[in-house]
């Protein structure tokens, strides 16, 4: 297939040249602006296209998160909608491009995503540790800096690290002296 290049299943990649008509999205994850907790507080949501195209729910709350798929693609055709939710599409069928998608989250969320896809077997997500920049599956990666807003998904984890080694490595660092 395409350069040889696996995905993280096994599957090879098969890349797309170009923006496809909606019918045809494969591989793709769609992130936007769900929740919606006492009428005002929001979080990232997540579906996806699989690589038969096959529509995924990975993460859906509040009254925003959308559950099925006409809502969702009455969503990604609409411009206004668009712009509204901030939808980004995700073609993790690039491999940077899925590490742009892990670095950019809350690694609470990513953690939820990745097990979501996992639970459904279409896809695992690798990460990027903040320490020492090593790249792992997602679901060995260990989280902190913990906080909590009590909202949604109260209590979650900002960063990912890929061991205890890189955490106590980077703590020793900083309390050398
Ligand atoms: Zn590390």
């Amino acid at each position: 297939m395409v350069d040889g290049f696996y995905t993280p299943l096994g599957r090879p990649f098969v890349k797309e040249e170009q923006i496809l008509p909606h019918k045809d999205r494969r591989n793709i994850v769609v992130e936007y602006k769900g929740g919606g907790y006492d009428g005002c507080f929001w979080e990232w949501n997540h579906f996806m296209y699989d690589a038969k195209g096959a529509f995924h729910v990975l993460l859906a709350t509040g009254y925003k998160g959308i559950t099925d798929k006409e809502t969702a693609e009455n969503m990604l055709n609409s411009t206004y909608d668009r712009a509204r939710f901030k939808v980004t599409e995700w073609d993790i069928s690039d491999w940077w491009t899925m590490l742009d998608f892990v670095d950019g989250m809350t690694a609470s969320f990513a953690k939820i995503v990745d097990k979501a896809m996992r639970k459904q077997g279409i896809a695992k997500l690798w990460g990027t540790c903040r320490y020492c920049g090593g790249v792992k599956q997602v679901r060995y990666m260990s989280q902190e800096n913990w906080t909590g807003d009590g909202h949604g998904i109260a209590y979650f984890a900002k960063d990912l690290y890929c061991s205890e080694h890189c955490f106590e490595k980077e703590y020793e660092d900083d309390h050398e002296n």
